[in-house]
């Protein structure tokens, strides 16, 4: 049973684009996939989709694994990272990561205890009071995985992460993301213009085609050697 199912799916902005036509996609539980391709194939509308953020014009999107639960149809718990670390700035490192865990309303307490071990799993331990203004751009973006993590959602959603970074930073998050995921085995989901990033960090690539959007082969990874 995949954890997210799309069937046939099209996106037609208002303006007349179709930006994806007949996507069928299904995401295993532990996944780690690539949206690779082009400026304008319409990747970061299918992650926008599987988020939640845009709705299909047609075509089917679904959650069976979520959907098994006891108490009836359950909503999984996504986690996002954009391109922009998005922190906000008068609020420490803790409390940034901390952000979506208050506004579940967990207590003080449990929530900096879990944002600051969410900092310990990025490499960030020891910057939790630490403004974003004294932090370097790899270091925002760690605090901003961080956040993402600290919900220990059932799918973690990038879109072109790192491409503001330079190359050398860019790859030890790819390393540390890596090790990560290998620990705690969530699903990824991430787009990209790398194809270095997409052979190195995932196991599945979609790789997609313009005009109009869609995935035009899947390719799967094999992993080379033991990583870690
Ligand atoms: P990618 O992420 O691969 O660069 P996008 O999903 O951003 O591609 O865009 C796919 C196509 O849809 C592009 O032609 C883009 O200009 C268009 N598009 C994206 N968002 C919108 C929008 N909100 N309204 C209209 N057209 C859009
Ligand atoms: P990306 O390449 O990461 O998709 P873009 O610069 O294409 O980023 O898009 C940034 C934002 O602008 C997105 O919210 C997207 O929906 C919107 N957008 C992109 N293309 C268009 C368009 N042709 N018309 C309206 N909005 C657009």
């Amino acid at each position: 049973r995949p954890l997210v199912s799309l069937r046939g799916v099209a996106k037609r902005y208002d303006s007349g684009t179709v930006a994806l036509q007949g996507v069928d996609l299904d995401i295993g539980r532990g996944d780690f996939l690539a949206l690779l391709g082009p400026s304008g194939c319409g990747k970061s509308t299918l992650l926008r989709i599987i988020a939640g953020l845009a709705s299909p014009s047609s075509g089917t999107l679904a959650w069976p694994a979520a959907a098994q639960d006891q108490r009836g149809p359950t909503l999984p718990r996504l986690g996002f990272v954009f391109q922009e670390p998005t922190l906000m700035p008068w609020a420490t490192a803790l409390a940034n990561a901390a952000l979506p865990l208050r506004l579940e309303g967990v207590a003080r307490s449990e929530r900096e205890a879990r944002a600051a071990e969410a900092l310990k799993r990025v490499g960030l331990a020891g910057f939790e009071r630490a403004y974003p203004r004294a932090l370097s751009g790899g270091m925002k973006m760690r605090v901003s995985i961080a956040r993402a993590l600290v919900t220990r959602p059932d799918i973690l959603l990038m879109d072109e992460p790192f491409a503001a970074l330079d190359e050398i930073t860019r790859f030890r998050l790819n390393n540390d993301l890596l090790e990560i995921w290998q620990e705690a085995g969530f699903t990824v989901v991430f787009v990209t213009h790398s194809v270095f990033e997409s052979v190195y960090l995932s196991r599945r690539i979609a790789v997609m085609a313009s005009r109009p959007g869609r995935i035009e082969t899947e390719i799967t990874v094999p992993a080379p050697y033991p990583r870690g």
